[in-house]
């Protein structure tokens, strides 16, 4: 017998046993309380049989499950303490108060029993109301939650009309996808015999591109994945930066979505960013953060990925301990307080929209500094300067301010942790403006026309993360 056979007699077999058993009881029914709660003879077991089974829902069953899976075990204990103080005190304390007035006031529910017990016909209608309203939020789970278990056990669908099967055998992204039951039974397959394919990020470009675009003929079918004409382009910093770098390089990054394993300098930076976020953030709120909570953040947000070597790894995560020590000590004496910190912004350029975050500002009588953090090295504050100087992310921050605030920044800062602070400062004018519009224009215009010529300069290539599978990578 095959599985959906098999499912399907339980559920039939249930269904029945329901119906006989209903049958059989009519026949004792006398009044309303005997249908009802069971003429209130229903004994301990019983009552504690049927809690259980309401209590374990789909809710429980498939959110809990769910839950447990995503967080770990540890989430056992949201069930643990909604048994051991929920139930188990509105079982001790409400239980026999509740049972004693219900009979002497000849109650079956809740709406009745408030009406009753305070002579309110209100209170009835306002805790009836209240029970439809949240039991149906509870029951649209519940019932979405059988929908997924049919869907799954029994291959059924909610679809009404229409039902669409696709299918590839490379989804792209990190895992590879679990096929859908329907696929197998479409294919008139076992569910083992559908295997999950996984390409090469080479065989992916092979097949989405040529080894080296001409400029003049771009690839059509990926154009239909860029807004032509006047349709608004979305850009950040980072994908002006990647398409000016190298526009082969922000084909693979942005267009064919290459995947690559993270680079061990991504790891590090995000977790200190997260840990200064931290501080930061608290310093507005008017909290105290003291370098034990910034080592806490950072060790949470440590992935162990891109390591040359697990001796690589602890001297990293050494040395962001220690540039934590060296930016607690730096802001706590410098004791300014940022007016933002993480701040989303979004404007318009004609049919460009550029989008990004500042990740500090500090505004002191009106004057504004933009103020990012890096945790790339620099030897000394002369190169600090200079590469605050030539952020083409400090640029474009400086457009976005102008914009969103009406006014140019006075100042722009790039913090190195390195691990100590070594700071460069710059003071931005019109041709850092006219450079930030310049930058966005040309990138705009080379992404919208589909031109992703190979940029050979030797520095691009020999940082690229695409270096290891780009055919036209310079190699001298
Ligand atoms: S390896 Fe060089 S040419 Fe290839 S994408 Fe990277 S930067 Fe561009």
């Amino acid at each position: 017998m095959s599985e959906k056979a098999i499912y399907s007699l339980v559920l039939v077999l249930y269904m029945g046993l329901l119906i006989i058993v209903g049958l059989l009881t009519s026949r004792k029914l006398r009044n309303v309380e005997d249908f009802y709660i069971g003429g209130r003879k229903v004994g301990p077991w019983v009552t504690a049989l049927s809690y259980v089974a309401a209590y374990f829902s789909s809710a429980v069953i498939i959110g809990g499950g769910g839950f447990g899976y995503k967080y770990g075990m540890a989430t056992l204990w949201i069930g643990a303490a909604n048994v051991l103080f929920g139930c188990t005190l509105a079982w001790i304390v409400l239980g026999r108060r509740l049972r004693e007035f219900t009979t002497r006031l000849k109650t079956m529910t809740v709406p009745g029993f408030l009406a009753e017990r305070f002579s309110a016909k209100e209170a009835r209608i306002l805790s009836a109301v209240a029970i439809a309203v949240f039991l149906v939020v509870y029951n649209v789970s519940i019932l979405k939650g059988m929908g997924h278990i049919f869907e799954v056990l029994m291959g059924m669908t909610c679809a009404k009309e229409d039902f669409y099967l696709r299918s590839a055998q490379d989804y792209g992204g990190k895992r590879p996808r679990e096929p859908s039951l329907f696929v197998s039974e479409a294919l008139d397959l076992s569910p083992a015999e559908i295997k999950v394919l996984k390409r090469s990020p080479l065989a992916t470009i092979t097949r989405h591109g040529k080894a080296n675009p001409s400029p003049a003929t771009p690839i059509e079918e990926e154009l239909v994945l860029l807004p032509r004409g006047k349709a608004v382009l979305e850009l950040s910093h980072q994908k002006i930066d990647d398409y000016l770098i190298c526009p082969m390089k922000y084909r693979y990054i942005h267009v064919l979505k290459v995947p690559i394993r993270r680079h061990h300098a991504v790891i590090y930076g995000y977790a200190i960013h997260q840990a200064i976020k931290l501080y930061n953030m608290n310093r507005i709120a008017g909290r105290k953060t003291t370098i034990a909570d910034l080592k806490e953040i950072f060790r949470k947000a440590w992935h162990t990925e891109g390591f040359l070597t697990r001796h690589h790894e602890e001297l990293r995560f050494q040395e962001g301990l220690k540039a934590l020590e060296y930016f607690h000590a730096h802001a706590s004496e410098d004791g300014v307080i940022p007016t933002y910190v993480e701040r989303h912004f979004s404007f318009n350029e004609s049919s460009i929209r550029i989008v990004g975050i500042f990740g500090r500002i500090d505004v002191i009588d009106g004057d504004g500094t933009i103020i990012d953090y890096k945790t790339s090295a620099v030897t000394d504050e002369k190169q600090a300067i200079k590469r605050t100087k030539e952020s083409r992310q400090l640029a474009i921050y400086a457009l976005a301010y102008e914009r969103l605030f009406g006014n140019t920044p006075v100042r722009l800062e790039l913090r190195f942790l390195t691990p100590q602070v070594i700071i460069g400062r710059y003071e931005p004018s019109e041709k850092t403006i006219q450079k930030a519009l310049s930058d966005i224009e040309s990138a705009a215009t080379g992404i919208r026309a589909g031109r992703f010529p190979a940029d050979l300069t030797y520095l691009a290539c020999t940082y690229c993360p695409y270096r290891s599978i780009c055919p036209a990578k310079r190699s001298d």
